[in-house]
């Protein structure tokens, strides 16, 4: 594109923060989900230091209709920070890093794009605070992550919504502000003037303007903490023993997973005899204040009893991985690669009761599209006690991601498991997969229609993130 551009940009940002260098672009190009978004450089990589810049950069890209892609920590694992459209700006938000507040008496932390889930922990533990943490690794943004999907899977005592209210500047260089923030100083009730635009804005299949700055809830860390490994021969044996946990609000978190890959890959070393475990691991934790924990334990142990599931004995390293993957944050997450290489997985919200079809389905499309049993992985985390009984559930493979045909497999898997799983019922997806927002829309009548007309209104000549989903 043209060099004027370039030079306006300078202006704004300074020389050295906006570039079209080939090489720099180049390492913006793709991520390790290639087989299902191919790489393509951006034209410009702009890295703004503060929301006037940003404001300066998106509203001259929306004069000109230049795509423009935020990127954060680029670390989504899902293709969606590289570019669809030749000629992108590539916003490199990274610098903009600052943890604008931690307000112990509210409970709540206020960051920019850059912040991430390690930094913000350093500074939250000192008031035995602590963000909620998805299962990734501490190197991904908070602001990106809670702001990408205001639910997630965390530990099962945060419940969801961890999100209160955010600061995005559209591309015609209008700040919106949700929540009470747009109506004071005070950024920590989600609930503000009108409906609930913190929601409405979270979630897309792209994004809708450039988020500067989010706040977000904080949890308590306690000192009491007990973790048990239960073994089950099949998902469904184990749904009962987890409806009486949550419904008992009994622990503080609970996967329950494969006796391969996330035990392997996150919690312990390879080293290990997992085949030798039952097929399904419950891993749980039970935390609290004095006399509260020892009343859970008590009961949790009764339901163990209960359920016939299989005490297990794991050695101290992976109690404290897990402890630390639930609680404190997952210094391991990028260990999942090392099983095969690469990962892939649909992840989903759908309820508790229908854990084991999910489970099942997974294992048959898999085979049928030729994937081998023992590419195939499970996860379930149960979020929430009541509504819905609502559980984030990821259908994980495990491969070689140099191997072509199997790229071609998972094609053909996700293809027909995005309308496998619409048929038998799910809640909503995890992320916006690429190839989901189709066969979605095709199910949600008008709403589809008010959807894209409301994404028209604060993105009218289409020039942020979007372009492969919507
Ligand atoms: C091994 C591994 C496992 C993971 N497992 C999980 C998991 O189980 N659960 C989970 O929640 N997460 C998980 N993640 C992390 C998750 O994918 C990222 O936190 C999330 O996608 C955001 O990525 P990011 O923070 O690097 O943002 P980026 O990659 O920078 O951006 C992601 C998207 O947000 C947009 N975006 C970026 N910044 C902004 C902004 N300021 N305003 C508006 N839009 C913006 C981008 O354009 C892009 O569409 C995992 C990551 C890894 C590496």
């Amino acid at each position: 594109m043209n060099q004027n551009f370039l030079k306006f940009v300078h202006a704004m940002v300074g020389e050295e923060n906006a570039t079209d260098d080939r090489a720099i672009c180049a390492s913006y190009s793709r991520d390790q989900h290639w087989h299902f978004v191919p790489a393509r450089n951006p034209a410009y990589v702009v890295r703004p230091a503060n929301k006037e810049e940003v404001k300066k950069v998106l509203m001259l890209a929306n004069e000109e209709k230049i795509p423009v892609i935020p990127y954060s920590t680029g670390i989504n694992v899902r293709g969606l920070t590289i570019p669809v459209h030749e000629g992108s700006i590539l916003l490199d938000l990274s610098r903009m890093n600052r943890i604008l507040e931690i307000n112990p008496a509210m409970k709540t932390a206020t960051v920019e794009p850059g912040v991430t889930f390690g930094m913000l922990l350093e500074k939250t533990k000192e008031y035995k605070l602590r963000p909620a943490f998805p299962d990734a690794p501490l190197t991904v943004s908070v602001l990106v992550n809670y702001y990408l999907r205001g639910i997630y899977q965390t530990a099962a005592a945060d419940g969801h919504d961890h999100t209160l209210s955010y600061e995005m500047v559209l591309p015609n260089g209008e700040i919106i502000k949700t929540g009470s923030r747009s109506l004071s100083e005070m950024p920590y009730f989600r609930y503000g003037v009108g409906p609930d635009f913190t929601g409405v804005f979270c979630a897309h299949p792209g994004t809708c303007g450039v988020v500067t700055e989010l706040t977000a809830k904080l949890y308590r860390l306690y000192d009491n903490k007990k973790v048990y490994f239960i073994g089950f021969d099949d998902v469904s044996a184990s749904t009962k023993f987890i409806y009486n946990l949550m419904h008992d609000e009994l622990a503080a978190s609970i996967r329950l997973v494969d006796n391969q890959s996330w035990l392997k890959g996150i919690c312990g070393t390879f080293d290990y005899r997992y085949e030798e475990l039952p097929k399904f691991v419950l891993c749980m934790l039970v935390e609290g204040v004095d006399g509260i924990f020892e009343a859970k334990d008590k009961l949790v142990v009764e339901y163990i009893k209960e359920s016939r599931g299989k005490v297990l004995e794991f050695p101290e390293e992976f109690k404290r991985t897990f402890e630390e993957e639930s609680l404190g944050g997952a210094e391991k997450s990028c260990m999942v690669f090392g099983l095969r290489g690469n990962y892939h997985c649909i992840g989903f919200y759908g309820p508790l009761t229908l854990a084991a079809r999910y489970y099942e389905l997974h294992e048959a499309t898999a085979l049928e599209v030729g994937i081998p049993e023992d590419h195939v992985h499970f996860y379930l985390d149960p979020i929430y006690n009541f509504h819905g009984q609502l559980c984030y559930v990821e259908l994980d493979i495990f491969y070689d991601g140099s191997d072509l045909e199997f790229g071609e497999k998972l094609r053909n898997y996700n293809e027909i498991q995005f309308q496998r799983l619409l048929d038998l019922g799910i809640y909503g997806w995890f992320r916006p997969y690429a190839g989901i927002i189709q066969p979605t829309v095709e199910r949600i009548g008008y709403l589809a229609e008010v959807w894209k007309k409301f994404l028209k209104v604060l993105d009218p000549n289409e020039i942020m993130n979007r372009g492969k989903l919507f």
